[in-house]
């Protein structure tokens, strides 16, 4: 299995709630990389822009509001299999069915309010990771 690179983003809900620390402890001991993070507030602006495939859903608005509130920390990372092995980690986008030991579990409110974000597939991860990273901040 060859190295792979994905993207997350810890959430505001997770950030506001003194969650990173952990979170971030979990995907080191789950053997990522870290390549590129940093604090950021997503404007409207950005928050549309980065979930655009989701811009006709019904959830749309009140997803960029959500992602808009507060600061998210944005994390370039690797590891063999890596857009997999982040998603399990994760966990389900709906918190009730995610596995226990992952993130979402221990950590999501809710389907909208779900601690993390992962890509889902190389080439999402290929325009995640340039959306906010430049190639000098990746180490
Ligand atoms: N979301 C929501 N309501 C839904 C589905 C998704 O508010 O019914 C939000 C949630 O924060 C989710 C994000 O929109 O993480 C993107 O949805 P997607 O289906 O891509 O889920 P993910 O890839 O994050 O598991
Ligand atoms: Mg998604």
């Amino acid at each position: 299995m060859a190295i792979e690179q994905t993207f997350a983003i810890i959430k505001p809900d997770a950030t506001a709630a003194g969650h990173a620390g952990q979170i971030l402890g979990m995907i080191e001991k789950a053997g990522f990389r870290i390549r590129g993070l940093k604090m950021i507030r997503l404007s409207k602006q950005q928050a549309e822009g980065f979930y655009d495939v989701h811009r006709e859903r019904p959830f749309f608005s009140g997803l960029v509001t959500f992602m808009t509130e507060g600061p998210v920390i944005v994390l370039a990372m690797e590891r063999e299999d890596a857009i997999k092995q982040w998603r399990e980690l994760m966990g389900a986008t709906n918190p009730e069915k995610a596995a226990e030991g992952t993130i979402r579990k221990k950590f999501a409110h809710n389907i909208e309010r779900n601690a993390v974000h992962g890509s889902d597939a190389p080439e999402t991860a290929a325009i995640e990771i340039p959306f906010f990273f430049s190639l000098a901040e990746l180490l």
